[in-house]
């Protein structure tokens, strides 16, 4: 181990509250504001940092000298090479940092290998959040799951426990809540999600779980360039700092971790910290969300089981929205491949009409379409 890599005695011996890091002088205007992570005590800023799709690491270093102090990334992140560039990025601050990451494995050996795997390439003895990764029903919190992250506590490799949801989310989040065993929830929310979700985050909190809010740009849609044709409707001025601002507003929420992917969004995001929602946001998240209405599924599970051909909708819509708004088609594709052969197999276009009506209006045969069109 480096001398700048925290050591594992070193974290369990220190106090569990960190303290936030002044602005440097050079930050864009704002004030920093922190939370409490709910049990795990941990003092989080309020905006943190995404880094599904970072590929510059001075992004994420000159967030560390502004005073985000959360980052999360997860195994399996740009093919297994994000965490690689966030440790770099981060080894020589790992003691004031407070560090996420994530496993997909299904069985106890598998996920704790990926925890191993993790750690190496994070340059780090131990994170502080290791989330269960984007399960969406409760049977997906298996005892094996389960125990991984218990030996993994009681080997001092990671202090909390936690698991990321994109959808389900009336069925996994009281799942986590009764586990008892998961200390933080990172879910999907956003200003396109109806009000069905906030009391299941109320309900977290007062189980004592921190909130961590993903997804908060409902879809992101920054890649859209002047001359596209969505660029008016996209590309509107303030309608991101306006999302992040919406979810910040919410006093069950902990912190956020929005994708950043340059400087310019950094500040951006940055500069959201401590600055009220106002009424002129609203007027905006109001008509982005008119724009994005046939393309953004907000995963409220309605489809859930009505296609007959069996598509999981929400997966596949999440999917073409890495492309489409996030601006990551190799990403987009690799997550689509992963789907089983019977469901690539499926053409939408072979139906003379769809099944599936969306009571959120999203364009559902459309989208699959575009989706089988660009990642099948
Ligand atoms: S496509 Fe529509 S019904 Fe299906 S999960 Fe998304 S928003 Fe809900
Ligand atoms: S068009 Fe509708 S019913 Fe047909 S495969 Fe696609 S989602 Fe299923």
């Amino acid at each position: 181990m480096s001398d700048n890599t925290a050591s594992r005695r070193t974290f369990l011996a220190a106090p569990l509250a960190l303290q936030a890091v002044p602005p440097a002088s050079s930050s864009p205007s704002s004030s920093i504001t922190t939370k409490v992570l709910g049990r795990t005590g941990l003092q989080v800023t309020t905006v943190g940092f995404g880094t599904m799709i970072t590929s510059d690491a001075s992004v994420i270093e000159r967030a560390v000298d502004l005073g985000i102090n959360y980052f999360d990334t997860a195994r399996t992140y740009q093919s297994g090479n994000c965490e690689r560039m966030v440790g770099a990025a981060l080894k020589t601050h790992r003691k004031s940092l407070i560090l996420s990451t994530k496993t997909g494995k299904e069985d106890k050996d598998g996920a704790l290998q990926d925890l191993e795997t993790s750690l190496k390439e994070l340059q780090t003895d131990f994170v502080d959040i290791w989330y269960i990764h984007a399960k969406s029903r409760s049977a997906q919190l298996t005892e094996e799951r389960l125990e991984a992250q218990r030996i993994a506590k009681q080997r001092g490799m990671i202090r909390f426990s936690g698991v990321s949801t994109h959808a389900g989310f009336d069925d996994i989040i009281p799942a986590a809540i009764q586990s008892g065993a998961i200390d933080v929830i990172l879910t999907s929310y956003n200003f396109t999600m109806g009000a069905a979700i906030d009391p299941l985050i109320v309900s977290a909190k007062k189980a004592g779980l921190g909130v961590v809010a993903m997804k908060v740009m409902a879809g992101g849609f920054r890649r859209v360039k002047p001359g596209d044709p969505l660029y008016p409707t996209f590309k509107k001025d303030g309608v991101f700092p306006a999302a992040l601002r919406w979810a910040l507003r919410n006093p069950n929420i902990d912190t956020t971790i929005p994708s950043i992917t340059d400087h310019d969004q950094l500040d951006e995001n940055f500069r959201c910290m401590g600055a009220p929602f106002s009424s002129s946001d609203s007027k905006l998240l109001a008509e982005q969300r008119d724009y994005i209405r046939p393309l953004y599924c907000r995963a409220c599970g309605a489809c859930t089981g009505v296609c007959p051909k069996g598509l999981p909708i929400p997966e596949i819509l999440r999917h073409v929205m890495y492309a489409e708004g996030y601006g990551q088609f190799a990403m987009a594709r690799e997550h689509y491949l992963e789907l089983p052969q019977a469901v690539r197999d499926v053409r939408c276009q072979d139906c003379e009409t769809c099944a599936v009506h969306c009571p959120n209006q999203v364009a559902v045969a459309q989208r699959l379409m575009r989706a089988q069109e660009l990642l099948a």
